[in-house]
């Protein structure tokens, strides 16, 4: 016999059309997108044209991007429903920040999400100059057995120097602690307390450029940054020390890093960022001195799981307070 069972509960009655409506107009993570679709209209195109977004910009309450799509002045003036735009990731320098403050509307992003990815990936570098894994790897492949020529060395009793001791470069300093390095940083908005504090010895730039042995940097791209090591500052480092940059590629002067290599003052570079990405085969990046990757510090499942429900849970709080 059958029997119709009664919910044990009320059945929850959703009202979408009272959703507000979100554009993601980049690729974000699926967990992203998930947790937005249990609260809003969810739009998602990861591929839109420039054209179609200025087309259809009118009808959302919300844009989230990453760093592919440029949110121009433009944009923001044809959205007039705009609420919030979140930004998946680090940097606003795609986004016409002065236009969206003038309508009010606050642009939201995930600074921290990729703090830990970027950490190991420059932890990863450093291993991978000291102990010529990319070269091994690349010699067994050919079937060679370079096991006398690839002789490295120990990162433990070194000197690591950090420029920017901030979120990524004190989880930097942690990480080399545990491999037995000593740590000196720069970065003069803090103070030598704080950055006792956050495991290292404070410098100047001209003692942390004469003591490293490696050397990274994990600062902004700002005006005081842009061009910070030229060939002044590289020829001031320690001979034979090594460079590891996973910040931006205009913090370094990238001729003046390859004629360092070239004339052996440097023993190697470890590069994640460059000046112009992608950097096709530049002079760098065919070095056989250099280790390059393409910008992959924040590109772990953990982080980008991270930055996409940290952007959504900040996007669906402003929507929220906007509608009360
Ligand atoms: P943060 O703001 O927490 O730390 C930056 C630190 O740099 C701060 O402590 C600041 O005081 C210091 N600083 C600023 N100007 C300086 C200067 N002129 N000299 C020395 N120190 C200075 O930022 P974060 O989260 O640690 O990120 C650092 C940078 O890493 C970002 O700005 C970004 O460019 C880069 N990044 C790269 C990737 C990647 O995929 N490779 C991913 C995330 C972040």
């Amino acid at each position: 016999m059958y029997r119709i069972m009664e919910p044990e509960t009320p059945m929850q009655t959703i009202h979408r059309s009272s959703f507000p409506n979100v554009l993601v107009a980049d690729a974000i993570a699926p967990a992203g997108v998930e947790r937005l679709e249990q609260s809003a209209r969810v739009a998602y195109q990861p591929d839109i044209s420039p054209e179609t977004l200025k087309k259809t910009i009118a009808r959302y309450d919300a844009l989230i991007v990453r760093s592919r799509t440029r949110v121009t002045a433009d944009l923001i003036f044809a959205a007039p429903k705009l609420r919030v735009i979140g930004r998946v990731g680090v940097g606003l320098d795609t986004i016409a920040t002065d236009a969206a403050w003038s309508r009010g509307i606050p642009i939201v992003n995930s600074p921290s999400a990729s703090t830990v990815a970027v950490a190991e990936l420059t932890l990863g570098l450093m291993l991978s100059l000291a102990r010529r894994i990319p070269e091994a790897d690349a010699g067994m492949k050919r079937g060679e057995w370079l096991k006398r020529s690839l002789m490295g060395s120990e990162l433990s009793g070194k000197t690591m120097g950090i420029i920017g001791l901030g979120r990524i470069g004190m989880a930097v300093a942690q990480r080399a602690a545990a491999f037995g390095m000593r740590l000196i940083a720069f970065d003069p908005y803090l103070s030598s307390g704080q950055i006792n504090e956050r495991g290292a010895e404070a410098a100047n730039l001209a003692r942390l450029l004469q003591e490293s042995d490696y050397l990274s940097l994990h600062v902004p791209l700002t005006d005081d940054t842009y061009g910070l090591l030229g060939a002044r500052e590289l020829a001031q480092m320690k001979n034979g020390a090594n460079l590891i940059c996973c910040a931006r590629g205009k913090i370094i002067d990238e001729n003046a890093l390859a004629d360092a290599l070239d004339a052996g003052k440097l023993a190697g570079a470890a590069l994640d960022v460059f000046a112009v990405e992608p950097p096709g085969y530049s002079r760098l990046v065919q070095h056989p001195k250099v280790i390059a990757t393409p910008h992959i510090g924040a590109m772990t499942r953990e982080a980008q799981e991270k930055a996409a429900l940290e952007i959504v849970e900040q996007v669906l709080a402003v929507l929220k307070r906007a509608n009360n």
